[in-house]
């Protein structure tokens, strides 16, 4: 498909990334290698399609693929991808755009210029600026693209200039790793919406989307990309190039609830801490009477714990995750996606049957999941199920990187808590306030962009809601 007009499409066949990405200079390593372990810890931020991108200093060459980073690299065609500078992403993105032209790193190879760029985040504005590109062909549907042009088109030489020059047109989200022929770059946008850490593998630098792939290739954290700054590694080292503009940090706080992997570290908060946090708090909001409390496998177990923990509730497993299924959220089609709910999930009947249950998990979005679960429980024998989520409701879509649906299929959008509840058939249905929500997190509230709970956006979008197009450009 080739797009030119991106405000023509409805919301949810637009572009939105929620991606991981890593970037690595390190001369005298096996830079792919490294490069697909890191993507393998980042696989939980995308699962559509894997890339990487390796120089020699002379030859950027490229493996890139629709599919799981297992499935798109082995060791013959990562063999061949020789160098000392690399980068890497794993790509999440709706149905509509998740085809072949669209994997990345984006390469951009011109008679003058030579690189690759990985982005995770999302373009408000991406529709405005391609009509700036002209005598672009453009080959994909992806904002990436046209962020890559806008920058390689800055009416600059040197990269640090190009970027800032074309940052300033740019509004959203974009925590990026490029690199040329022989160095390593990477930015993020002044609101800092996702994250983007720094690590120190021996004498050379890495950098990752979250600090769970350090862990894994073996490097230890330095610190984060600052909101708005731009750095270049070459043999000189790790330079800051300069300062898009001033920071004005708006933390996406869905990152903490789901996106990030529990094990990974978010200005200075481990996300498995927050999560067990908000179940914590939860359990003060929202008690019950239960003989057990369970997760809803894995993105509700660390609140669960904190659940049962201040409770007083038991903890105990009562569904089984198929973990060879995939994800059930990204499936276009309904009916599609609630097999997939009843795949994915198995009840003991054993340990369910005549049993009252507190049933967490980390959010509801349309409501196939949770009611699927209530379902099966009670099939099993399930006396009262009473679910707890640890999040306030989704009531707004995001623009900034999350792959959130159309407004009128967030369930809590045209329905109250009540409503929800019965929807679902569960007992009791409670969830987490936003100031307790910010209270676990830790960090202070003008700090984080909480529009998904709020429809308080921090860069005008000008969407409009009703007719689910971009009006005008954003500002
Ligand atoms: P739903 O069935 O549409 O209500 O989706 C809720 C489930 O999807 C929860 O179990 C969440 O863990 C998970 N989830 C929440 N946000 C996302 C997202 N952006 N991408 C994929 N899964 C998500």
């Amino acid at each position: 498909m080739f797009v030119t007009d991106i405000r023509q499409l409805k919301y949810q066949e637009a572009l939105h990334d929620h991606c991981g990405v890593f970037g690595i200079y390190a001369p005298g390593e096996d830079v792919a290698k490294i490069t697909y372990f890191a993507l393998h810890s980042l696989q939980h931020r995308g699962q559509e399609s894997a890339g990487i991108a390796v120089s020699d200093g002379r030859k950027l060459r490229s493996i890139r693929n629709l599919g799981l980073v297992t499935s798109v690299f082995h060791e013959d065609n990562l063999n061949k991808l020789k160098g000392f500078v690399a980068i890497g992403h794993n790509r999440y993105s709706t149905a509509g755009g998740n085809v072949h032209q669209n994997v990345q790193p984006f390469i951009l190879s011109t008679k003058y210029k030579v690189f690759a760029l990985a982005h995770n985040g999302n373009i408000v504005n991406a529709n405005e600026l391609a009509k700036k590109l002209t005598n672009i062909h453009r080959t994909t549907t992806s904002d990436t693209e046209v962020l890559t042009y806008t920058i390689y088109k800055a009416k600059r030489e040197k990269w640090k200039d190009k970027i800032i020059n074309a940052a300033s047109t740019l509004k959203g989200a974009y925590s990026i790793v490029a690199c040329s022929k022989k160095r390593l770059y990477a930015f993020r946008d002044p609101w800092g919406f996702r994250p983007l850490v720094i690590g120190r593998l021996g004498s050379y630098y890495v950098v990752s989307s979250e600090t769970c792939a350090l862990e894994t290739i073996g490097a230890s954290y330095v610190r984060d990309v600052t909101p708005g700054e731009i750095i270049e590694v070459d043999r000189n080292g790790l330079t800051t190039l300069g300062q898009i503009a001033k920071p004005n940090l708006k933390f996406c706080l869905f990152e903490y609830v789901y996106l990030a992997r529990p094990d990974s570290v978010l200005n200075g908060e481990l996300v498995h801490n927050v999560r067990r946090n908000s179940g914590k708090i939860l359990a003060q909001e929202s008690p019950v009477k239960a003989d057990l409390v369970a997760a809803v496998p894995d993105s509700g177990t660390s609140a669960a714990l904190g659940y049962a923990s201040t409770s007083g509730i038991p903890f105990g497993e009562v569904l089984i995750k198929n973990r060879y299924i995939g994800r059930t959220f990204i499936q276009p089609e309904q009916h599609i996606r609630e097999l997939g709910v009843k795949i994915k999930f198995n009840p003991m009947e054993k340990i369910v049957n005549g049993k009252n249950i507190v049933i967490v998990d980390d959010s509801i979005v349309r409501g196939t999941t949770m009611k699927k679960i209530v379902e099966i429980l009670k099939k099993s024998g399930a006396k009262k199920i009473h679910i707890r989520v640890c999040s306030p409701p989704i009531r707004w879509p995001c623009f900034f990187g999350v792959d959130t649906p159309e407004r009128k299929q967030l369930i809590a959008s045209e329905k109250s808590v009540e409503e929800i509840r019965k929807f679902i058939v569960a007992d009791s249905l409670k969830y987490l306030s936003l100031s307790g929500l910010i209270k676990a997190s830790r960090q202070s509230d003008s700090s984080l962009c909480s529009a998904c709970f709020t429809g308080k956006y921090p860069i005008n979008v000008n969407y409009n809601f009703k007719k689910n197009i971009f009006e005008k450009e954003a500002t």
